[in-house]
C-alpha cells in the first residue's frame, strides 16, 4: 500500500488542474516501510504531449527528479498522471507502457472536477491490482 499526505495529493490535484484540458504528470518518490511505500516527495513534471489522451515526461526534468531523489536518499516509487475526462484506471496505453513491475502507477481522474479520484495501481504484464492509498497523519507521511 501506499502512505500519500493529504499535501501531496493537493500537489498532484492542483498540478494536474492546471494542465487541463491536458493530462499532468510526475513522478512519486520516498522509502520503505516494511511493506508500505511512504511517500516523501513528489516532482511536478511537464506532459510534453501536451494531450487529453496521453502523456510523456520531460526526459530533463525526469533526470533531474531522479538525481534529486539519490542526493536526499529518496527512491522512485512510482509515479502519476491525469485523466481529464475518464475514470481512474488505466488505459490500454497505460498498461502497454507500464514497463516496471515494481512501480505503483497513480492516476487522477478529473471526469467529475468537483470530486477528483486519485487512485494507484501495480500493473505487471497488463494485468492491473489496484493497491490501497492511504492518507499519512503527519508531515513525516507515518501513519
Ligand atoms: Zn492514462
Amino acid at each position: 500500500m501506499i502512505v500519500l499526505n493529504k499535501k501531496y495529493f493537493e500537489e498532484i490535484l492542483k498540478h494536474s488542474l492546471s494542465h487541463l484540458p491536458n493530462e499532468g504528470c510526475g513522478l512519486l518518490a520516498g522509502t520503505f516501510e516494511g511493506d508500505k511505500k511512504i511517500i516523501k516527495k513528489v516532482y511536478l513534471l511537464t506532459n510534453i504531449d501536451n494531450s487529453p489522451e496521453h502523456f510523456s515526461m520531460d526526459a530533463k526534468e525526469q533526470f533531474d527528479a531522479v538525481k534529486d531523489m539519490r542526493n536526499n536518499d529518496l527512491l522512485l516509487l512510482g509515479n502519476f498522471h491525469s485523466h481529464p475526462s475518464t475514470p481512474a484506471r488505466p488505459s490500454d496505453e497505460d498498461k502497454r507502457l507500464a514497463y516496471d513491475k515494481s512501480m505503483s502507477y497513480l492516476i487522477l481522474s478529473l471526469e467529475d472536477r468537483k470530486k477528483p479520484v486519485l487512485k494507484s495501481f501495480n500493473i505487471i504484464n497488463g494485468e492491473v491490482t489496484e493497491e490501497e492509498i492511504i492518507e499519512g497523519e503527519n508531515d513525516n507521511g507515518i501513519c
